[in-house]
């Protein structure tokens, strides 16, 4: 069955997350602090989705998330935002997650990001074995891995597929929507902004020059190019 970690100092909201989970079809897993988070993951590594809430009464979220994705780039991660705190999800995606879901949020909601990484995380990959190479990069599609000039580059698994998109497409202008529907699926309905923070996350990892990007050129008003 697949694994969900729910990681929330409150229980109301954790027993909430938690019931939702089980009738969505997956387990739960329970951590109130940040060190029974961490101490829940490495007992459980078959966690495929932790969700993490920030404000916690020992370590906050971000850095729950920082040292998951310090050992772990695989695992889907969504963080749980306040309405009030805006420059959170920003920070939270800059950390390593995946999405956030701002509170208070529906059940549907909840599920629907769940399911949305759980997608990506097991992604189908028949007829998906090849190796695109271009320029100093080397996406292997069958092992999710992107060398650059021959060292490896670790990327999220959104930020892999944000990459592959560009490499399918190489020269081609893509708007922010058609980022969001290939890479979070037609039917997600997160905000542009998280289309963003993850390119700029993505021109860290592979730009010579992160303040002039060449890969991954802005083309205003509408998207980003790929280009070699
Ligand atoms: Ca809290």
């Amino acid at each position: 069955m697949r694994k969900v970690l729910i990681m929330e100092d409150e229980e109301n909201i954790r027993s909430f997350v938690v019931i939702n989970l089980k009738r969505a079809g997956y387990q739960a897993v329970e951590a109130a602090t940040g060190q029974e988070a961490l101490d829940k993951l490495r007992e459980n590594p078959d966690i495929g989705v932790a969700i993490l809430d920030i404000m916690l009464p020992d370590i906050d979220g971000f850095e729950v998330c920082r040292r998951i994705r310090a050992t772990n780039k695989q695992m889907g991660i969504i963080m749980l935002t306040a309405r009030t705190q805006e420059m959170d999800k920003v920070t939270g995606l800059m950390t390593g997650a995946d999405d956030y879901v701002t509170k208070p949020f529906s059940p549907a909601e909840l599920t629907a990001r769940i399911d949305a990484l759980f997608r990506r995380i097991g992604g189908d990959n028949s007829g998906d074995d090849e190796l695109l190479v271009q320029g100093p990069f080397v996406m292997n599609t069958r092992n999710h891995t992107l060398e650059k000039a021959g060292s490896r580059i670790r990327l999220t698994q959104v930020e892999y597929s944000i990459l592959k998109l560009f490499m399918q497409n190489p020269g081609r202008a893509l708007s922010r929507e058609d980022i969001l529907s290939g890479v979070w699926g037609r039917e997600y309905e997160g905000e542009l902004k998280i289309v963003d923070v993850n390119i700029r996350r993505l021109r860290i990892k592979i730009e010579d020059d992160t303040a002039n990007p060449t890969y991954i050129t802005t083309v205003w008003g509408f998207g980003y190019k790929w280009g070699i």
